[in-house]
C-alpha cells in the first residue's frame, strides 16, 4: 500500500516514464501526426537574408505564400547594388540590362516574362501576366507594352557602375559571353505560409555580358522554379543552359515526390547534371549550379556543383545564412 506521497511520486514518475517510453511516445506521434514546420522561407545566396526577411513579415502575420515571395524577391530587385538581379543589374553584350523572372502558386498557377527592359521588377510583371492574361509567358517588347499597360513606370536599368563595367568589359572581352562563376547569381525564394501552402518565385538579369536576346532557366517553369503544392517546391541558379536542359527544378520536386528528403533531391539533381558534363566530356570548371528545396513538412535542403553557393533559410528559429554542400 502507498501512502498518498508515495503515490504522487509514483504518478508523477509513472507519466515521465510513459513521455520517455517509445511505446507511449509512438502513440502519441499516431494520433497527431507530426505536425509541418511551418511557416518556412529558404531562397539563394547572401541577399536571400534581407529577402527572407521581407517575406517573413507576410509569413509570421498569417499572409499568403505567394505574396511573401514576390515581396521577399522585389527588395533585392530594388537594390542596385545587387548586380544580378533587377534594377542595377549587370547588362548583356550589348548593353542592355534584361530581365528575367517567373513566379508559381500554390494552384499551379504560373507567371513568366524573359529579356524585359525598363522595369524594375519583373516578379511582379510575371505575377500580372498570371493573374491578369490568358497567357504564362510574356517575352522582350511585348512583355514592357504589358507591363507599361498595367502601370509599371518605365526606368533606365543600367546603374553607372554596370555601365562602367560593361565598358571595361568590352575593351578585353573578345564579345563572346564567358560562363564564369561568379558573374550571375539568381534570387530564388519559396515559401510555406502557415496554411501549408507553397510558393515560390525566380528573378535575374542573367549571364552577365549575355548575348541579347539570351534567356536562362530563370523564367522557364521546371527549370528555374517549380512547384507542387502537394510535394514541394524546387529553384535553382547558375549556369541556366545546363538547369533547361535537366529541366532541374521539375526533376528536384519530382525526385522528392519518390520520397527523397529536399537534401537528397537537389544532390541528384546536381549529380544528373555533372554526369552530362561527364558523358559529354565538357569541363566543368568554370560551371556552378545550385539548387535549393522545401517540401510540404517544411524540410529543406540544398546542394550545388562547386564550392561557394549560399543560401538563407527562415524559421521560426530565425533567419540563417548557410554553405550549401557540393558535389565537386
Ligand atoms: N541561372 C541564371 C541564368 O542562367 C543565372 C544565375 O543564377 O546565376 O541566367
Amino acid at each position: 500500500m502507498h501512502d498518498r506521497r508515495t503515490f504522487l511520486k509514483l504518478s508523477t514518475l509513472g507519466a515521465l516514464g510513459g513521455l520517455l517510453s517509445p511505446k507511449l511516445g509512438a502513440m502519441t506521434r499516431a494520433q497527431s501526426p507530426n505536425p509541418a514546420r511551418r511557416p518556412v522561407v529558404i531562397s539563394t545566396w547572401d541577399f536571400g537574408l534581407k529577402a527572407n526577411q521581407e517575406a517573413w513579415k507576410v509569413l509570421s502575420t498569417g499572409g499568403k505564400a505567394l505574396d511573401a515571395v514576390e515581396l521577399g524577391v522585389r527588395l533585392v530587385e530594388d537594390d542596385p547594388n545587387e548586380r544580378s538581379v533587377g534594377y542595377g543589374g549587370r547588362p548583356d553584350r550589348d548593353g542592355f540590362v534584361t530581365l528575367d523572372a517567373c513566379i508559381m502558386d500554390e494552384n499551379a498557377g504560373i507567371g513568366s516574362v524573359a529579356a524585359l527592359e525598363h522595369i524594375k521588377n519583373p516578379i511582379s510583371v510575371a505575377r500580372a501576366v498570371m493573374e491578369k492574361t490568358p497567357h504564362v509567358m510574356l517575352v522582350g517588347q511585348g512583355a514592357l507594352e504589358f507591363a507599361l499597360e498595367q502601370g509599371f513606370k518605365k526606368m533606365n536599368l543600367l546603374t553607372e557602375t554596370s555601365k562602367i563595367e560593361w565598358e571595361q568589359w568590352l575593351k578585353t572581352s573578345t564579345y563572346q559571353p564567358k560562363i564564369n562563376i561568379e558573374n550571375h547569381d539568381t534570387i530564388g525564394l519559396l515559401a510555406l505560409d502557415q496554411n501549408g501552402n507553397l510558393s515560390g518565385g525566380c528573378t535575374t538579369s542573367g549571364m552577365a555580358y549575355k548575348m541579347h536576346g539570351r534567356v536562362g532557366d530563370s523564367p522557364i517553369i521546371g527549370a528555374g522554379l517549380f512547384v507542387d503544392n502537394s510535394v514541394g517546391a524546387a529553384t535553382a541558379t547558375g549556369h541556366g543552359e545546363e538547369v533547361i536542359r535537366t529541366v532541374g527544378s521539375f526533376l528536384v520536386v519530382e525526385l522528392m515526390r519518390q520520397g527523397l528528403s529536399p537534401q537528397q533531391a537537389c544532390k541528384k539533381a546536381v549529380e544528373r547534371i555533372h554526369q552530362n558534363f561527364l558523358s559529354q566530356n565538357r569541363s566543368v570548371k568554370d560551371t556552378q549550379i545550385g539548387f535549393i528545396a522545401l517540401n510540404k513538412k517544411g524540410e529543406t535542403g540544398a546542394y550545388c556543383l562547386q564550392k561557394g553557393f549560399t543560401y538563407a533559410q527562415h524559421t521560426t528559429d530565425g533567419n540563417h545564412l548557410s554553405s550549401a554542400p557540393n558535389l565537386i
